[in-house]
């Protein structure tokens, strides 16, 4: 089982991280990368980048001189560069937050982000703060889908404009990725969502989720949530839609700004591991969870470890 022995085992010893996965999964990491066993799939995620398209100011705020779309998308290709199969995800609350939404409607952040090849989104709250109309008017600029499955758009004007989920195929292996949003009454102004129907966003999850699973056979599901972290009362978050199903892998959160520096696993009602991550908002973090799927046993392995976007990366 030699391969190219040389080659590989430069590789590893550069990227210590995957010989520290292979020793986890007790598996020969260079026989692993040799004759293709071991799998790598990176995911980026950002959430409620409100649309912070330049650093903030250097105003002695505490955020100063953090984010920046120009910084995260060099980062994103330098990433890309270096690693074949990869995702890049955002959780809802593209909209509100700088004049760039007040003059432009959020053109600039939906051109940025098929730009930056953003492979799906969801819908945050604010993502409705020009009313369907005015998110469905950005819509032409998105090279990438809106994926939502608990907003029922039919007798709106946003019907047929996303999608329930989709199914990317990487390194041979199929990720379902499906977005669930957050109840809009209460949160966003009655005229600005019209008739959009909320469903359950348990409910859809699992029946979506299912769906990846058993019939489309997906090895990996991602949910891309806007319900938040997890609130104090009984109000639905990414805690409850973690312990409350059966096949999802990974939510990527949002709305709670909630900036996790390791995502957190959480034992699911099929007594498996749901992982939820959020990274904060504006743009400051990029997250990043890469996958390790051994295909001969069915392990799979995550690591983590969320960049932060400032002049430190300009070096
Ligand atoms: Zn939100």
């Amino acid at each position: 089982m030699g391969g190219c022995p040389m080659i590989n085992r430069r590789k590893f010893i550069k990227t210590g991280s995957i010989a520290a996965v292979a020793t986890a999964l007790s598996i020969d990491s260079l026989d692993a990368m040799a004759n293709g066993a071991l799998k790598q799939l990176t995911i980026l995620h950002t959430n409620d980048v409100h649309s912070q398209i330049e650093p903030f100011p250097m105003n002695g705020s505490r955020n100063q001189g953090l984010g920046g779309v120009a910084r995260r998308a060099a980062l994103i290709k330098k990433i890309r560069s270096e690693q074949p199969n990869v995702l890049l995800l955002d959780a809802g609350d593209i909209f509100q937050g700088t004049p760039y939404f007040n003059l432009y409607g959020g053109e600039l952040e939906i051109k940025l982000m098929s730009e930056m090849g953003y492979d799906a989104a969801t819908m945050g709250n604010h993502d409705f703060d020009n009313g369907l109309e005015g998110f469905y008017k950005q819509l032409p600029h998105a090279n990438f889908p809106i994926l939502i499955s608990n907003y029922d758009f039919s007798d709106t004007v946003m019907h047929k404009s996303t999608q329930s989920y989709k199914i990317f195929n990487k390194a041979g292996l199929k990720i379902g990725v499906f977005g669930i949003g957050i109840e809009l009454k209460g949160l966003v102004g009655e005229k600005n969502y019209g008739n959009t129907i909320y469903q359950d966003p348990v409910s859809k999850a699992n029946e979506v989720a299912g769906l990846l699973k058993k019939e489309l056979h997906c090895d990996l599901i991602i949910c891309l949530s806007h319900l938040g972290y997890k609130y104090s009362d009984n109000k639905v978050s990414d805690q409850t839609l973690a312990q409350n199903n059966d096949h999802i892998d990974l939510i990527i959160g949002g709305h709670t700004h909630t900036f996790l520096a390791k995502p957190q696993d959480v034992k699911n009602r099929a007594g498996r591991i749901t992982t939820i991550n959020q990274v904060g908002f504006a743009g400051i973090n990029l997250g990043r969870i890469d996958y390790y799927f051994e295909s001969y046993r069915g392990k799979k392995l995550l690591t983590s470890s969320p960049y932060m976007i400032s002049d430190q990366l300009d070096s």
